[in-house]
């Protein structure tokens, strides 16, 4: 008989430090270890249908390298098995002498009904299954029980939810050199990881890349944040910038959503810089934002239907266009709006991968309730398709929020896509970068090329309507008559819409409203 072996199947979590089901698959069983065999399952069905651009492959077989390297310093190696997980795992109970699984805890509904068909494998062929929770700070379980079996649908209630359980745990180190037993012995090939070129992943269109993948790499970008006491101490998300050149927050959002960062190690760095010091707080701060992932992590795993408008109890059923061929929705994907701002930001999310969170609130407010009326949930897929930190949860909550149909109900409150880019950007360098079109426009002009003369447009070598589109929409009047459909949307249902809010205000929306919404997003 072969020698008993434990599997860790990484799914997220694609790390070794604060791994707590990878620490309890080198647990002794008895008076020995099992041997160790690491284990990612890549669906071909997955790699074919699934909306991940090539950004974002790139990125995860990065991170799956990094893993095979790290593992192999500690006396393991990572197998890559091609298949579902259900046929995956038929193999290996069939063929290797497995004894024991164990795989962190995954809240997305499609993983927690295969985590399911596993364990009932699992089983049947008597290998025992060990879950842990890492990818959240908190157990999301818990702050469902604690708050009464439902999940608490506003931030402050999060907050005073999770304040019961007091500082969250520390983060556990990563095994360090595995003991005899435990160490792996198979080396076939047959399971290494793939190249990009075996999976023919196309990387022709991609800008340079900014962001690799893997846990090393994530954690030397942690360190370089935290190493930054004082931007630390001071960072209030509403005073960074949407169109900054070099980012401005930390870009650590690929690297969680993959699991090659612990939360729960980024929290307890955090709190290491700020302690004894004069801080920012949640839900500015940075602690603040990771409390920010952990209530739309709640949201996700217990409100139904959380990815779509259709059977969302906490979703406002608004009549969207919801036609993937509408020429509108097409010109937002392909950054053609006319609008250099909402262009320049679609190019930087298609060529690079990341956005920042302002860039991501003008773009979803611009393709839904501000310009184009089309549903958030279309949004929601190209996000899906095109960011490296596309991440279930959070891509839904924040659609839904941006589009004001759960959690943030001030539809009237409309980003500029003139207005808002230029507070920080007045002569517009960041969408000369991504729009080289547009690089010989006067400052002047640059967030409306429209409204330049003939000859200023011959002298910049770019005619509107020729070289660069002419807008697709008139900002002013889209605005107006979108507000007119939100409100009537919102009358249906009167019981949580803004209408005090309004009347208290009396007043009409402004064309332009991007000062108040600075006042709003102090509060974020
Ligand atoms: P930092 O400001 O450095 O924050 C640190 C971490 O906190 C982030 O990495 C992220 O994990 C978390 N965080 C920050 N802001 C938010 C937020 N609003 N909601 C939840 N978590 C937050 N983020 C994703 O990771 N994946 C997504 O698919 C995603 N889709 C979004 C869609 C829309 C329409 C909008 C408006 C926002 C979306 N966000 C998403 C949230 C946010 O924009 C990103 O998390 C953030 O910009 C990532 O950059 P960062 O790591 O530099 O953030």
């Amino acid at each position: 008989m072969n020698k008993p072996v434990v599997i860790h199947w990484f799914r997220k979590g694609l790390r070794l430090h604060d791994n707590p089901a990878l620490l309890s698959a080198l647990e002794k069983v008895g008076e020995s270890h099992y041997e160790l065999r690491p284990v990612f399952i890549l669906d071909p069905w997955f790699v074919k249908h699934a909306r991940v651009g090539p950004n974002r492959w790139r990125f995860l077989i990065q991170s799956l390298q990094d893993l095979d390297n790290n593992l192999k310093k500690i006396g393991s190696r990572l197998f890559v098995v091609k298949g579902s997980p259900l046929e995956g795992f038929k193999k290996l109970f069939k063929e290797w002498n497995v004894k024991k699984l164990t795989f962190e805890v995954d809240i997305e509904p499609y993983a927690k009904i295969r985590d399911e068909e596993i364990k009932q494998l699992a089983e049947k062929h008597s290998v025992t299954v060990i879950t842990k929770v890492s990818h959240t700070i908190y157990d999301l379980e818990q702050v469902f029980k604690a708050n009464g079996n439902k999940a608490p649908l506003t931030y402050v209630k999060f907050q005073s939810v999770v304040a019961k359980f007091g500082t969250p745990e520390k983060a556990l180190d990563a095994p360090g050199n595995l003991p005899k037993q435990c160490q792996t012995l198979l080396l076939s090939e047959d399971y290494n990881v793939p190249l990009l070129e075996e999976m023919r992943v196309d990387l022709t269109g991609l800008g340079k890349e900014l962001f690799p993948g893997g846990e090393s790499e994530a954690l030397i970008r942690l360190n370089k944040y935290m190493n930054q006491q004082e931007w630390v101490c001071k960072f209030s998300k509403p005073d960074t910038s949407p169109n900054s050149i070099e980012p401005s927050t930390t870009v650590l959002s690929p690297y969680l959503k993959f699991g090659c960062l612990s939360s729960r190690l980024m929290y307890h760095r955090i709190h290491d810089v700020i302690a004894g010091r004069k801080h920012t707080s949640p839900p500015t701060s940075l602690t603040g934002q990771l409390l920010w992932r952990e209530f739309y992590y709640t949201c996700g795993a217990y409100v139904p239907n959380f990815d779509r408008m259709e059977g969302n109890p906490i979703c406002k059923q608004i009549p969207w266009k919801k036609d993937p061929e509408d020429k509108h929705y097409l010109a937002w994907k392909d950054g053609k709006t006319g609008y250099p701002f909402i262009d320049a930001i679609m190019t930087q999310l298609r060529t690079e991968g990341w956005i920042h969170h302002l860039a991501r609130h003008a773009v979803a407010c611009f393709l839904t309730r501000g310009d184009l009326w089309v549903s958030w949930e279309l949004g929601q897929q190209v996000f899906e398709e095109l960011l490296l930190d596309a991440d279930w949860s959070l891509n839904a909550g924040n659609w839904m929020w941006l589009s004001a149909s759960a959690f943030f109900h001030q539809y009237f409150r409309v980003y500029s896509p003139i207005a808002f880019g230029k507070k920080t950007d007045k002569h517009g360098d960041y969408i000369k970068k991504y729009l080289p079109v547009l690089k010989k426009f006067p400052s002047e002009y640059i967030y409306e090329p429209w409204k330049a003369p003939l000859s200023v447009q011959q002298k910049a070598g770019c005619i509107i309507g020729k070289d660069y589109p002419k807008r697709i929409v008139e900002h002013e009047i889209a605005v107006k008559e979108n507000l007119a459909k939100m409100k009537e949307a919102y009358q249906g249902h009167k019981e949580e819409g803004p209408e005090k809010e309004i009347a208290k205000r009396k007043k009409a929306p402004s064309k332009d409203s991007s000062p108040k919404i600075t006042k709003f997003l102090k509060k974020k």
